[in-house]
């Protein structure tokens, strides 16, 4: 019996695992760690107000914004006012991130943003989020086992662990964090295994799940025709200068507007270009980004690059709190799998990161040893003012 079952070795997962208590035992259960996923690919950086001329009322009034009117205002700010925590412990852990001149963390800007505030490592954040936190989970007592969860194991409301093909887990508590869904699509940014199947094992077990209808499309792909996953462009290099053309070679757009904004003045023109030649420190600031360009036979250094919008971001997912507490008791979400209401219509930049950040930490967190398991994890199921099954999902959200 383990104290925490928890499906999915990313950031959100990886982030619960580090966050629980000594002596808890601990399952990750990953089908495929090493090359899926998207947390390794993350460019642009984690929101999180630490710079002087920001602050996390301004970090929530600019989630808000961009969340098109339907966040959960009271998860969006709770979990903005966590920002600055989650990066001095993400430093603890031994995350590296760039730093200015004056010796802060140096802080890009990207769309939706007022002021510039997605931490990173150069265009590679996820990268070096992702090292650090394996680095890390090796000193504990983690199990790592390499299976793809297929069934959750629930009888009378209640979450009792997990089913692989090689074996079951039980466990006082089991947290999905599978990531998103944006393998679905034909044009993505995400890995091939991003294909919902935490959403799905949860739906199958009854539970319950919000804005299925909101995948988010990022602006800048690189359109090299490619039938499936394409490179992505991060916002980060409109924040450095970057600029966007269409076919007569003007501006149409707002770079730093919002991505729902950016995406469909994008679909209004023939053809679009990225222009990054602008910025001066361009191959040693976004290596990420020139190498995987250049692996595409193009270069951002000497030519403006062919950009489409591609799936990106699956803002809907298991329905739960800022605590990760979903409908069913002792099962628990955290990152892209779950919709926590942070994200409303539409993610602002960086704020995915922190949000798994956030709430897989607090999963971590609330997990006991095999004596206080039951203690801790002994929630009330969260109600989400949903009247019956028949009620649309994500129409109405209340606090557990
Ligand atoms: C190209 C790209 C760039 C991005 N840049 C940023 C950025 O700069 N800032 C930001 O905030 N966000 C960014 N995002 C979004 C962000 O990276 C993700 O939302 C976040 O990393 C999700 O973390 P996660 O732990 O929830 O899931 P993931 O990192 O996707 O991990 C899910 C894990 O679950 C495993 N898994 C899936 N299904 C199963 C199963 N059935 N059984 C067992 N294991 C399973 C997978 O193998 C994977 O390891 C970006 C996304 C992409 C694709």
């Amino acid at each position: 019996m383990y104290d925490l079952v928890i499906v999915g070795g990313g950031i959100a997962g990886l982030c619960a695992a580090l966050a629980a208590p000594e002596g808890a035992r601990i399952v990750v259960i990953d089908k495929g760690e090493a090359r899926a996923g998207s947390s390794p690919l993350a460019q642009g950086g984690i929101a999180a107000a630490v710079g002087p001329e920001d602050s996390p009322d301004l970090h929530a009034a600019d989630t808000i914004k961009a969340g098109a009117g339907i966040c959960d205002e009271k998860t969006v700010r709770d979990i903005c006012a966590e920002g600055p925590r989650a990066i001095a412990w993400l430093q603890e852990l031994g995350c590296d991130f760039d730093r200015g001149a004056d010796g802060d963390l140096d802080r890009a800007r990207e769309g939706g943003q007022t002021v510039a505030r997605s931490v990173h490592w150069r265009d590679a954040t996820g990268q070096e989020i992702v090292r650090a936190l394996r680095n890390a989970v090796q000193s504990r007592n983690v199990q790592r086992v390499s299976a793809a969860a297929a069934l959750l194991m629930v009888a009378d409301d209640r979450c009792l662990g997990v089913g692989t093909a090689e074996g079951l887990f039980e466990g006082h508590a089991s947290l999905i964090a599978t990531g998103g869904a944006g393998a679905l699509w034909g044009r993505t940014t995400n890995a091939p295994g991003a294909t919902a199947d935490g959403i799905v094992l949860a739906m199958r077990a009854g539970a319950q799940v919000s804005d299925l209808e909101f995948m988010q499309f990022h602006p800048t792909a690189l359109d090299d025709g490619s039938p499936s996953q394409r490179i992505l462009l991060t916002e980060a290099l409109r924040g450095e200068g970057a600029t966007l053309h269409n076919e007569a070679g003007g501006r149409f757009v707002d770079e730093l507007a919002p991505r729902h904004v950016v995406t469909r003045a994008i679909l209004e023109q023939a053809s679009v270009t990225l222009d990054c030649r602008q910025i001066p420190d361009l191959e040693e600031r976004f290596p990420t980004v020139i190498a995987g360009a250049r692996a595409r036979g193009f270069d951002p250094v000497t030519t403006p690059l062919p950009v489409s919008p591609a799936a990106h971001y699956f803002v809907g997912g298991i329905a739960s709190d800022a605590y990760g507490r979903t409908s069913i008791a002792e099962l628990f979400a955290a990152g892209e799998s779950a919709a926590t209401g942070m994200h409303g219509a539409n993610r602002m930049a960086g704020n995915s990161l922190l949000e798994s950040v956030v709430v897989g930490r607090r999963v971590g967190q609330a997990c006991g040893t095999a004596d206080r398991g039951k203690e801790w994890f002994g929630y009330a199921p969260m109600s989400l003012g949903l009247a019956s099954p028949e009620s649309s999902p994500g129409t109405q959200r209340s606090a557990p």
